[in-house]
């Protein structure tokens, strides 16, 4: 079987980032292509001298050529239903000692990379779980991967598939989204309204067409935080989505939200949400608008307030748009500082893999100085400990935030 394996050779040279156990292998890299190999086909990544190093599944229409599964070129059964199974399995075993069902009902089972199944993301939302498929290796093993979840969650009733946008494209793989499987006989679970409950706060989730798999979930431990410090004040929730932050924030005590979106479905699901917690008559502003526009709006308004959330979706996709994106950045973290009261405290956010932690703290640095305020950092934020970061992988971190005060 072992031997029947395609092979993908290395150029020369092009095992270093292997030996570090980086599971990326770029087209460059690549000296032969595995013959006769169909994509998302598992291979055998061989050194330019023809020594076993890997196996990995293969993507002739991306970058991204090939991505390693196990770094033991021997391991038998790699992306078989059991391993992948097992690999499930370990990854929510991971998450077990954070997973507190009395709080909490969602959580992500598997952050590609982060687990060791590059390519595959998992999201559990109550009694439901959704998936994206994001390789061609896993696109095309999605019935054994439901297979899997089923069998490892028997409380769950239906995996719902969200396999799309632009890292399905660079892979030259189709949408797919809907229904993957569903439990015979299991309670009903109805897929464009999941409820969940994150620190107490209720949600429902729209699997079939909230944003990404329904919600944010990589942001849950970042909004209880945010929400402590809320009592009593004056709040700018701004690229709110279904609330998240604002809830929390309610449920912290906080005075008054200004919850401010782009998109006016989000805005319906914040007003749901806000009913779902007995909260449909708290002080709660919404505002669809451009963010960019609305913050200039309120400072030439002279509106102000006393906690602002800053929480733009992913300004920079590759690193050719840092650039760009570190710009918005200083604009958007700018008009925010602008905004505040003295005292104030801004929560501010880059989900852009591509903007390092240091270079975010420099922009935000920047955009207080322009803003002619005296800021500090009081902490730091990160993605939630169920989005883990392969220590060989740094690009899994993408979550990254700051909390700072002002004079
Ligand atoms: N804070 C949210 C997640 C925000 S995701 C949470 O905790 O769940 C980013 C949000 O920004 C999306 O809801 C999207 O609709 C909104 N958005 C995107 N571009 C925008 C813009 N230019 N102005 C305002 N909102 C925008």
């Amino acid at each position: 079987m072992q031997n029947a394996m395609p092979e993908l050779r290395l150029a020369p040279g092009r095992e270093a980032s292997l030996a570090r156990r980086h599971p990326w292998i770029f087209s460059g890299a690549v000296a032969s292509a595995p013959a006769g190999a169909a994509p998302g086909d598992l291979v055998r990544v061989v050194s330019s001298s023809g020594e076993a190093l890997a196996q990995a599944f293969w993507s002739p229409a991306s970058q991204i050529r090939a991505r390693v599964l196990s770094f033991d070129p021997a391991e038998p059964g790699v992306a078989s239903e059991p391993w992948i199974a097992s690999k499930i399995a370990a990854a929510w075993t991971r998450r077990a000692g954070f997973w507190n069902r009395a709080s909490h009902n969602a959580a992500r089972v598997v952050h590609g990379e982060g687990d060791g199944l590059p390519g595959l993301v998992v999201d559990r939302y109550a009694g439901a779980l959704c998936v994206q498929l994001l390789s061609a290796g896993f696109d095309r093993r999605r019935s054994e991967i439901a297979a899997a979840l089923l069998d490892l969650f028997p409380d769950v009733s239906l995996v719902w598939e969200r396999s799309e946008g632009k890292a399905r494209a660079r892979e030259g793989l189709e949408d797919r989204c809907g229904l993957l499987a569903s439990r015979p006989g299991a309670a009903a679970v109805d897929p464009t309204a999941v409820g969940i409950v994150l620190d107490g706060v209720k949600t429902a989730v729209d699997l079939a067409s909230g944003q990404k798999t329904g919600s944010y979930l990589d942001q849950a431990a970042n909004r209880a935080r945010v929400g402590a410090l809320a009592a009593g004040l004056d709040v700018l929730d701004a690229f709110c989505y279904d609330g998240g932050f604002s809830l929390a924030c309610l449920r912290g005590g906080a005075a008054r939200v200004t919850a401010l979106d782009a998109s006016e479905p989000a805005l319906a699901a914040l007003r749901a949400n806000l009913a779902r917690n007995g909260l449909a008559d708290a002080p709660v502003e919404c505002v669809r608008g451009d963010a960019f526009e609305t913050l200039r709006r309120f400072r030439d308004a002279r509106r102000s307030f006393d906690l602002v959330v800053l929480d733009p979706p992913k300004l920079a996709d590759s690193k050719s748009r840092v650039r760009k994106a570190c710009r918005a950045y200083k604009d958007l973290n700018r008009l925010a500082f602008k905004l505040l009261r003295p005292g104030g405290l801004l929560a501010t956010f880059s989900c852009s893999g591509a903007v390092d932690p240091a270079l975010f703290s420099t922009v935000v640095a920047e955009a207080a100085v322009e803003a002619g305020r005296n800021a500090r950092e009081l902490a730091r934020f990160g993605q939630g400990p169920d989005h883990p970061v392969a220590l060989s992988c740094p690009e899994g971190l993408y979550l990254k935030g700051l909390l700072c005060s002002v004079d």
